[in-house]
């Protein structure tokens, strides 16, 4: 399986420091996720509100990343694959 949206992939600035719609809103999330074509910084879908995912359902914007300290990991949501690090 390969991933064909990795050429999609920006220098993004996060938009916010934390899911700027929960921010809104003035909700709660549990981890945060960046978009890796746009910067919006979103929810994970351990959150109730799930925005990351959201995001992607709204702009087909494949590609994310955790924006968890520490965490490299990316995610492509069209092809379902994780990488190790992005
Ligand atoms: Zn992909
Ligand atoms: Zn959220
Ligand atoms: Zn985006």
């Amino acid at each position: 399986m390969k991933c064909s949206h990795l050429n999609q992939i920006q220098v993004v600035t996060p938009s916010a420091a934390g899911c700027e719609d929960c921010l809104k809103i003035g909700d709660t999330w549990v981890h945060l996720r960046l978009c890796q074509i746009c910067g919006h910084v979103g929810c994970c879908d351990n959150s109730k509100n799930k925005h990351a995912t959201q995001h992607f359902h709204l702009t087909q914007h494949a590609i994310i990343k955790s924006f968890e300290p520490g965490e490299a990991w990316g995610y492509c949501y069209v092809d379902n694959i994780f990488f190790e690090s992005l």
